[in-house]
């Protein structure tokens, strides 16, 4: 029992937790961890808004991505060479599995580099 005596006694004397006013004391004593880290949402979140990312094909209405425009490739490749995942681009599914086609079809061609300190 967490109930302090102090801070419910002008309405509830026994302590026990009152149905409408309950007391932070008799909140806090329930099935909440108490290593939550103090915010009251449980996913994470951002302290920024979130700017929803679009996919840069989708939004310039492009079908098919071509494997020869490599200026284009080379913006969804890391300095190293990788590909960058949909979760850092935005790309929808779709193209994302387009542009990894055309990454590797490039990387085959000796567009792209493979890998590159
Ligand atoms: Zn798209």
């Amino acid at each position: 029992m967490f109930a302090e005596p102090n801070a419910v006694s002008s309405e509830n004397p026994a302590g026990a937790p009152a149905a409408g006013h309950v007391p932070s004391s008799a909140a806090s004593s329930g099935a909440r961890r108490p290593s939550a880290g103090g915010s009251s949402s449980g996913g994470r979140r951002a302290p920024y808004p979130v700017r929803r990312k679009v996919c840069r094909f989708c939004a310039e209405k492009v079908r098919d991505i071509d494997y020869k425009q490599i200026q284009i490739l080379r913006t969804f490749t890391t300095d190293t060479g990788k590909i960058l995942s949909a979760r850092i681009t935005g790309n929808c599914a779709s193209h994302q599995r387009q542009l990894t086609r055309c990454i590797k079809r490039a990387r085959n061609l000796a567009l792209l580099p493979y890998v590159s300190r």
